[in-house]
């Protein structure tokens, strides 16, 4: 009995669907390693310039002119 007698937790890799043990000394964890956890970032990242992008191209022809709050 003791923290060495804990079994290890298998998550899967959120960028790569990998089998990764989540252990305390897996510093990427729940990513299987560094390469993954920057790809997740950046996948963040890209997805919230995308939606201000979105918000600039403006795909809404039928506006009625009333631009004050929403
Ligand atoms: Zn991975």
């Amino acid at each position: 009995m003791g923290p060495a007698a804990e079994p290890s937790r298998i998550v899967l890799c959120p960028t790569c669907g990998k089998r990764v043990k989540w252990t305390a000394t897996n510093p990427w964890r729940p990513f299987c390693g560094e390469r993954c956890k920057l790809i997740d970032l950046g996948a963040w990242a890209s997805e919230s310039y995308r939606i201000e992008g979105d918000v600039e191209t403006d795909d809404h022809p039928s506006e009625t002119g009333d631009s004050g709050s929403s």
